[in-house]
């Protein structure tokens, strides 16, 4: 079953001479439960594409289908809510609210749409994300692999259909890296999640089931590795 279908998708930033094409008529599927990392050099449209997987920005051009819903069909507080509830996000440097303790940064996404956070629910992620004994804490008292648990933690809150990471462990060292993949990997097979990384880590990019390189805001390459 397809979760994510993306139709001549192009992005242009600014307007005239110093417009910036960074995407370029892009499409293709992504199947339910796939793990497909991202790759290609700097600048090339890898962000861009994911923030407009994720209804984080509008397109120039395209649609984009999430479980048949054209997101961008959608006025910006539907997409809002869709955002919260089906797409889960992970960034570099984990964007986490600094005043806010790490159950309210988990919670967070719950409690703006006006819902309650199952208890049993929380305890299970907590334990997962091993964050049991830092729940008071701020950001800022924390590691940063624990920093991205609880970004992955506010990331799953909602059971979203989607997780998007962009870079997720480019600030990690080596063996906070492995446990966040490990950490993905677990939700993405043991929940049936589908996982889209953005990565420069060729270790992790040989983890995916699929791999997508992107090159000036096209399709350079797209291999299944693991069907
Ligand atoms: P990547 O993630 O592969 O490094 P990006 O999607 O961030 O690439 O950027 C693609 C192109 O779009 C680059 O040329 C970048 O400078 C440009 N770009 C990205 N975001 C913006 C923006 N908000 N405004 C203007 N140009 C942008
Ligand atoms: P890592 O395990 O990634 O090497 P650190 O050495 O930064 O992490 O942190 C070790 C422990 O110290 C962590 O459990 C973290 O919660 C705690 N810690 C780190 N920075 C701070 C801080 N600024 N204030 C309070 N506790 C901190």
């Amino acid at each position: 079953m397809e979760i994510l279908k993306i139709e001549n998708l192009s992005k242009v930033y600014g307007k005239g001479e110093t417009a910036v094409k960074a995407l370029d008529n892009v499409s293709f599927s992504v199947k339910k439960g796939e793990f497909v990392a991202i790759i290609g050099p700097s600048g090339s449209g890898k962000s861009t594409l994911l923030h407009l997987l994720g209804g984080v920005d509008r397109p120039s051009s395209g649609k984009v289908y999430v479980d048949n819903t054209d997101i961008y069909n959608l006025n910006e507080t539907q997409l809002a809510i869709f955002r919260r509830r089906q797409i889960g996000l992970i960034y570099q440097f984990y964007n986490l609210i600094p005043v806010l303790t790490v159950e309210e940064n988990i919670s967070l996404p719950m409690l703006l749409d006006g819902h309650k956070v199952d208890q049993k629910q929380f305890a299970d992620i907590v334990k997962t994300l091993n964050l049991e004994n830092r729940l008071t804490h701020l950001p800022n008292q924390l590691s940063g692999g624990q920093q991205q648990r609880v970004s992955i933690g506010r990331a799953i809150i909602s059971n979203p259909a989607i997780m998007l990471a962009d870079e997720p462990t480019g600030n990690l060292d080596s063996k906070n890296s492995s446990e966040i993949i490990d950490l993905l990997k677990m939700l993405n097979k043991t929940y049936n999640q589908t996982l889209i990384i953005i990565t420069h880590d060729e270790r992790i990019a040989l983890q995916a089931d699929r791999v997508i390189m992107i090159e000036d805001g096209k399709i350079a390459k797209d291999e299944v590795v693991r069907p």
